[in-house]
């Protein structure tokens, strides 16, 4: 960074603490991750330099035969990794493809079945304060009480019930593997679109670990940077029959020229999430999460649903009196990042919560194992347990500073 340091130390100087931050925390944001040096190298190149709006070989500019191939390399890619008739490659991000999919398929005022916020679903599925709650008809439906698991008698009535052009599946605070052919049969039932937003297991489909929705969706979204490890964006994939329509949704209706620097990291990810190591990776993801949930649970933790079958871990803290917010605000002390999140059926509001979210793919892209994942269940349990005990804190952050010391992150890319 020695340009930047040189020409503006101010930001320099930001990264640099973020970097440090990276470094010294132990990451259990679910939707984060760590991308590769070659990912992080194609962010930053003359692409970005680049306007093209339109598609390859279809541009309203001159120059675009690079990008082009760009482009078609990130399409192909995609398509391949997940078996899918069509991709679009440009929405700049989850919410921006959701967006598009939306203005491609549905009319104001439509009505569209998604999973309730609280109960793990996304803003962009419906909630009141995003535009899809403001243009479309959301109806939510969730989880059971008992179980905490997709009720799919609740989804079949209420999909009867109000006859939706949509049913929009998807969760950004879900624990088990979700099925979609049950969803799928309820969509012909009642005629309605069938649309998934996979941002959050995408790279556990990609590596054959949960079932694919592309071959039951009319259309699937995702983001490329949690479990697909890529850089910040989104991506359509839909049958060929919705191409046009998709594609014209993202360009001209709800963007403009796409940001070329990002679909060839977008490209470089897709590759690495279709190697052998990606595949070995996410098993990784997925042993780490069940291993730090059973670690959690038998400290005395409650886990919604009473585990996991993914990279989540979504933690009740009823029974220890804590809220989201105090839990969330303790362990950054400590090192270790998670985010408040509501649990099903919450009696606090979305700023408190009564949960926190962990999820593994950052700590495991570092490196991390079963033998940490069990010694960072003991610091958040000690933690959670002792919230004001300032001796037993500062006890806890070194050795989540000597946790960390063990992995290296961006030594050779970022010095
Ligand atoms: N969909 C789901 C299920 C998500 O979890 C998220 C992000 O958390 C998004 C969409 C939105 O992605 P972005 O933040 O890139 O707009």
């Amino acid at each position: 960074m020695k340009h930047l340091f040189k020409q503006d130390p101010a930001i320099a100087k930001a990264i640099q603490l973020e970097l440090e931050r990276q470094r010294d925390k132990i990451e259990l944001i679910a939707s984060e991750n760590f991308v590769s040096g070659a990912v992080m190298e194609a962010m930053g190149t003359v692409l970005t330099n680049k306007y093209a709006e339109g598609y390859p070989g279809k541009r309203f500019y001159g120059g675009c035969q690079y990008v082009d191939r760009v482009e078609d390399l990130a399409r192909q890619r995609v398509k391949e990794l997940f078996g899918a008739e069509h991709a679009n490659v440009q929405p700049h991000s989850g919410a921006q493809a959701n967006m598009a999919v939306y203005f491609a398929a549905v009319n104001a005022g439509d009505t569209i079945l998604g999973m309730n916020l609280s109960h793990g679903g996304h803003l962009t599925h419906g909630s009141p304060v995003n535009a899809s709650g403001k243009l479309y008809n959301f109806i939510p439906y969730g989880v059971n009480a008992q179980t905490s698991r997709i009720d799919f008698d609740e989804v079949r009535k209420l999909a009867h019930k109000h006859k939706p052009r949509m049913i929009v599946v998807g969760a950004s605070a879900y624990p088990r593997t979700i099925d979609f052919e049950p969803f799928a049969q309820i969509a012909e039932e009642v005629g309605a679109l069938f649309l998934v937003d996979m941002a959050h297991i995408a790279g556990i489909v990609a590596a054959g670990l949960h079932p694919n929705p592309v071959p039951h969706a009319h259309f699937v979204t995702t983001t490329t940077h949690k479990t697909l490890r890529g850089p910040r964006g989104g991506v359509i994939l839909c049958k060929e029959s919705w191409a046009r329509a998709i594609d014209k949704a993202v360009f001209p209706t709800t963007q403009g020229g796409p940001l070329m620097h990002m679909i060839a990291a977008k490209a470089v990810a897709f590759e690495e999430n279709a190697g052998a190591e990606f595949r070995i990776y996410m098993e990784r993801v997925l042993q780490n999460a069940k291993i730090l949930a059973e670690a959690l649970m038998a400290e005395g933790l409650h886990a919604v649903s009473g585990g996991t079958d993914n990279h989540l871990i979504l933690l009740d803290l009823r029974n220890i009196e804590l809220t989201g917010k105090e839990a969330q605000q303790l362990l950054d002390e400590i090192g270790i990042t998670v985010n408040k999140n509501t649990i099903p059926f919450d009696p606090t509001s979305p700023l408190v919560t009564s949960g926190i979210r962990l999820g593994t793919p950052a700590a495991t892209t570092r490196g991390m194992g079963p033998e940490e994942m069990k010694e960072i269940a003991g610091i958040i349990a000690t933690a959670l347990k002792h919230p004001h005990h300032s001796a037993v804190h500062e006890q806890l952050s070194g050795k989540v500073q000597e946790i960390t010391s063990r992995f290296s992150l961006y030594e050779e890319t970022m010095s």
